[in-house]
Protein backbone atom coordinates (compact mmCIF):
# COMPACT_ATOMS: atom_id res chain seq x y z
CA UNK A 1 0.00 0.00 0.00
CA UNK A 2 1.58 3.23 -0.81
CA UNK A 3 -0.19 5.76 0.16
CA UNK A 4 -2.95 7.75 2.13
CA UNK A 5 -4.78 7.04 5.09
CA UNK A 6 -4.52 3.63 6.81
CA UNK A 7 -5.64 1.17 9.60
CA UNK A 8 -2.03 2.34 11.93
CA UNK A 9 -4.35 5.47 11.89
CA UNK A 10 -7.30 3.96 13.50
CA UNK A 11 -4.26 2.78 16.27
CA UNK A 12 -5.01 6.02 18.04
CA UNK A 13 -5.89 6.78 21.74
CA UNK A 14 -8.65 5.88 23.04
CA UNK A 15 -8.92 2.50 24.68
CA UNK A 16 -12.19 1.06 24.56
CA UNK A 17 -13.98 -2.48 25.82
CA UNK A 18 -17.24 -1.98 24.15
CA UNK A 19 -18.67 -4.87 22.60
CA UNK A 20 -21.30 -2.40 20.17
CA UNK A 21 -18.81 -0.41 17.71
CA UNK A 22 -19.22 3.41 18.22
CA UNK A 23 -20.71 5.01 15.25
CA UNK A 24 -18.39 6.43 12.82
CA UNK A 25 -18.49 10.21 12.72
CA UNK A 26 -16.39 11.07 9.78
CA UNK A 27 -14.23 14.57 9.74
CA UNK A 28 -13.79 16.42 6.18
CA UNK A 29 -10.47 16.16 5.33
CA UNK A 30 -10.64 18.35 2.39
CA UNK A 31 -9.43 21.69 2.90
CA UNK A 32 -8.81 23.37 -0.43
CA UNK A 33 -12.27 22.64 -3.15
CA UNK A 34 -10.74 20.46 -5.86
CA UNK A 35 -12.86 22.23 -8.62
CA UNK A 36 -11.61 25.98 -7.78
CA UNK A 37 -8.88 25.59 -5.52
CA UNK A 38 -10.24 28.18 -2.49
CA UNK A 39 -10.72 26.62 0.95
CA UNK A 40 -13.57 24.26 1.65
CA UNK A 41 -15.62 24.56 5.30
CA UNK A 42 -17.41 22.22 7.13
CA UNK A 43 -21.22 22.00 6.43
CA UNK A 44 -24.06 19.73 6.44
CA UNK A 45 -25.78 20.42 3.32
CA UNK A 46 -29.25 21.06 2.36
CA UNK A 47 -31.19 17.82 2.33
CA UNK A 48 -28.55 16.14 3.66
CA UNK A 49 -27.32 14.55 7.10
CA UNK A 50 -23.25 14.20 7.39
CA UNK A 51 -20.72 17.46 7.34
CA UNK A 52 -19.12 17.67 4.14
CA UNK A 53 -16.10 19.53 2.66
CA UNK A 54 -18.10 22.24 0.83
CA UNK A 55 -16.55 25.10 -0.95
CA UNK A 56 -16.32 28.32 0.60
CA UNK A 57 -16.34 30.16 -3.27
CA UNK A 58 -18.31 28.46 -5.71
CA UNK A 59 -20.44 25.60 -3.23
CA UNK A 60 -18.85 22.16 -4.92
CA UNK A 61 -19.53 19.79 -2.68
CA UNK A 62 -16.45 17.06 -1.38
CA UNK A 63 -17.78 13.83 -0.93
CA UNK A 64 -15.54 11.36 0.63
CA UNK A 65 -16.19 7.70 -0.12
CA UNK A 66 -14.64 4.27 1.49
CA UNK A 67 -11.28 3.19 -0.76
CA UNK A 68 -10.74 0.03 -2.14
CA UNK A 69 -7.70 -2.28 -1.16
CA UNK A 70 -6.65 -5.24 -3.01
CA UNK A 71 -4.13 -7.82 -2.33
CA UNK A 72 -2.85 -11.14 -3.26
CA UNK A 73 -2.71 -14.28 -0.43
CA UNK A 74 0.02 -15.76 -3.00
CA UNK A 75 0.92 -19.58 -2.05
CA UNK A 76 3.23 -21.51 -3.28
CA UNK A 77 4.88 -24.70 -2.10
CA UNK A 78 2.22 -25.10 0.81
CA UNK A 79 3.99 -21.79 2.13
CA UNK A 80 2.63 -17.60 2.19
CA UNK A 81 4.37 -14.90 0.23
CA UNK A 82 4.80 -11.62 3.01
CA UNK A 83 6.20 -8.68 2.34
CA UNK A 84 8.29 -6.57 4.97
CA UNK A 85 7.13 -3.10 4.59
CA UNK A 86 9.47 -0.36 3.81
CA UNK A 87 7.15 2.48 4.14
CA UNK A 88 4.87 3.77 6.63
CA UNK A 89 2.77 3.30 8.28
CA UNK A 90 3.60 -0.17 10.13
CA UNK A 91 7.47 0.10 8.43
CA UNK A 92 9.20 -3.41 9.35
CA UNK A 93 6.04 -5.37 9.85
CA UNK A 94 4.68 -8.05 7.56
CA UNK A 95 1.99 -7.61 5.29
CA UNK A 96 -0.03 -9.34 2.15
CA UNK A 97 1.55 -7.48 -1.13
CA UNK A 98 -1.83 -5.10 -1.17
CA UNK A 99 -2.54 -1.24 -1.99
CA UNK A 100 -4.96 0.97 -3.72
CA UNK A 101 -7.13 0.19 -6.50
CA UNK A 102 -6.23 2.17 -9.57
CA UNK A 103 -9.36 3.70 -11.59
CA UNK A 104 -9.30 1.70 -14.83
CA UNK A 105 -7.96 -1.65 -13.34
CA UNK A 106 -10.33 -4.48 -11.76
CA UNK A 107 -9.91 -5.51 -8.08
CA UNK A 108 -8.04 -8.61 -9.83
CA UNK A 109 -5.45 -6.28 -12.16
CA UNK A 110 -4.88 -4.72 -9.10
CA UNK A 111 -4.24 -6.88 -6.73
CA UNK A 112 -1.99 -8.66 -9.57
CA UNK A 113 0.05 -5.36 -10.36
CA UNK A 114 0.51 -4.99 -5.95
CA UNK A 115 2.24 -7.85 -6.01
CA UNK A 116 4.47 -7.24 -8.82
CA UNK A 117 5.20 -3.91 -7.20
CA UNK A 118 5.70 -4.83 -3.72
CA UNK A 119 7.24 -8.15 -4.16
CA UNK A 120 8.10 -8.28 -8.06
CA UNK A 121 6.59 -11.56 -8.09
CA UNK A 122 4.54 -12.50 -11.11
CA UNK A 123 1.10 -13.88 -9.94
CA UNK A 124 -2.20 -15.49 -11.51
CA UNK A 125 -5.30 -15.33 -9.67
CA UNK A 126 -7.06 -18.51 -8.05
CA UNK A 127 -9.85 -17.32 -6.43
CA UNK A 128 -11.20 -14.37 -4.56
CA UNK A 129 -10.50 -15.44 -1.02
CA UNK A 130 -12.17 -12.93 1.34
CA UNK A 131 -13.60 -9.19 1.74
CA UNK A 132 -12.99 -7.14 4.67
CA UNK A 133 -14.88 -4.08 5.18
CA UNK A 134 -13.11 -1.91 7.81
CA UNK A 135 -15.73 1.34 8.32
CA UNK A 136 -13.95 3.24 10.76
CA UNK A 137 -11.33 3.94 8.23
CA UNK A 138 -13.40 4.04 4.97
CA UNK A 139 -11.39 1.02 3.64
CA UNK A 140 -12.91 -2.24 1.89
CA UNK A 141 -10.18 -4.92 1.17
CA UNK A 142 -10.58 -7.53 -1.35
CA UNK A 143 -8.04 -10.36 -0.93
CA UNK A 144 -7.49 -12.74 -3.89
CA UNK A 145 -5.91 -16.41 -3.68
CA UNK A 146 -3.02 -16.56 -5.99
CA UNK A 147 -0.28 -18.62 -7.00
CA UNK A 148 3.30 -17.87 -8.43
CA UNK A 149 3.98 -18.17 -12.41
CA UNK A 150 7.56 -18.36 -11.35
CA UNK A 151 8.65 -19.37 -8.32
CA UNK A 152 10.73 -15.91 -8.43
CA UNK A 153 9.99 -13.14 -6.40
CA UNK A 154 12.85 -10.25 -4.66
CA UNK A 155 11.76 -6.89 -3.26
CA UNK A 156 10.41 -4.04 -4.46
CA UNK A 157 10.66 -0.30 -3.45
CA UNK A 158 8.20 -0.26 -1.09
CA UNK A 159 9.33 -3.25 1.02
CA UNK A 160 12.38 -4.18 3.05
CA UNK A 161 12.48 -8.11 2.27
CA UNK A 162 10.19 -10.83 1.12
CA UNK A 163 9.85 -14.09 1.73
CA UNK A 164 7.54 -17.45 2.43
CA UNK A 165 5.87 -18.73 5.62
CA UNK A 166 5.21 -22.00 6.23
CA UNK A 167 1.56 -21.59 7.92
CA UNK A 168 2.75 -22.13 11.27
CA UNK A 169 5.90 -19.45 10.64
CA UNK A 170 4.01 -16.51 9.97
CA UNK A 171 5.07 -13.67 12.22
CA UNK A 172 1.27 -13.16 14.22
CA UNK A 173 3.50 -11.00 16.35
CA UNK A 174 5.08 -8.78 13.63
CA UNK A 175 2.23 -8.33 10.98
CA UNK A 176 0.98 -4.93 9.86
CA UNK A 177 -2.40 -4.62 9.98
CA UNK A 178 -5.51 -6.22 10.97
CA UNK A 179 -7.22 -7.24 7.60
CA UNK A 180 -4.13 -9.34 7.03
CA UNK A 181 -4.12 -10.90 10.67
CA UNK A 182 -7.60 -11.62 9.84
CA UNK A 183 -6.92 -12.87 6.76
CA UNK A 184 -4.39 -14.66 7.40
CA UNK A 185 -6.49 -16.55 10.25
CA UNK A 186 -8.94 -17.58 7.84
CA UNK A 187 -7.04 -18.71 5.18
CA UNK A 188 -4.72 -20.99 8.07
CA UNK A 189 -8.49 -22.24 9.54
CA UNK A 190 -9.86 -22.85 6.01
CA UNK A 191 -6.75 -24.87 5.20
CA UNK A 192 -6.77 -26.80 8.17
CA UNK A 193 -10.74 -27.83 7.72
CA UNK A 194 -9.30 -29.00 3.58
CA UNK A 195 -11.92 -26.66 2.63
CA UNK A 196 -10.89 -22.81 1.46
CA UNK A 197 -14.38 -20.35 1.50
CA UNK A 198 -14.80 -17.42 0.09
CA UNK A 199 -15.16 -14.90 3.42
CA UNK A 200 -17.33 -11.68 3.67
CA UNK A 201 -16.70 -9.93 7.33
CA UNK A 202 -16.28 -6.54 8.87
CA UNK A 203 -13.94 -6.00 11.30
CA UNK A 204 -15.15 -3.69 13.83
CA UNK A 205 -12.04 -1.71 14.49
CA UNK A 206 -12.11 0.88 17.14
CA UNK A 207 -10.16 3.38 18.15
CA UNK A 208 -7.27 2.10 20.37
CA UNK A 209 -7.88 -1.14 19.61
CA UNK A 210 -4.22 -2.35 18.94
CA UNK A 211 -3.59 -5.49 16.81
CA UNK A 212 -3.01 -7.39 19.73
CA UNK A 213 -6.64 -8.24 20.33
CA UNK A 214 -7.08 -9.58 16.93
CA UNK A 215 -4.14 -11.82 17.84
CA UNK A 216 -6.02 -13.97 20.44
CA UNK A 217 -7.86 -17.08 19.33
CA UNK A 218 -10.04 -17.03 17.50
CA UNK A 219 -10.89 -13.25 16.71
CA UNK A 220 -13.72 -12.05 19.32
CA UNK A 221 -16.68 -11.84 17.63
CA UNK A 222 -17.26 -8.36 18.34
CA UNK A 223 -14.60 -7.39 16.28
CA UNK A 224 -14.96 -9.65 13.51
CA UNK A 225 -18.80 -9.10 12.67
CA UNK A 226 -21.35 -10.13 9.85
CA UNK A 227 -18.89 -12.65 8.74
CA UNK A 228 -20.16 -15.10 5.78
CA UNK A 229 -17.86 -17.67 4.51
CA UNK A 230 -18.85 -20.20 1.37
CA UNK A 231 -17.16 -23.09 -0.21
CA UNK A 232 -16.01 -22.17 -3.23
CA UNK A 233 -17.61 -23.62 -6.00
ZN1 LIG B 1 -14.68 25.75 -5.42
Amino acid sequence: MSSGASEADAHADVASGLAVPLPVVHKPKVSFCQACGNPTKEVVPDGEEKVRAVCTVCGSIHYENPKMVVGCLVEHNEKILLCKRKIEPSYGLWTLPAGYLEIGESAAEGAVRETLEEACAEVEIVSPFAQLDIPLIGQSYIIFQARLKTPHFSPGPESLECALFALDDIPFDSLAFSSVIVALKMYIEDKNDGNLKFHYCTINKRKGMANHKLKSEPVPPDVLAHQHSRKFC
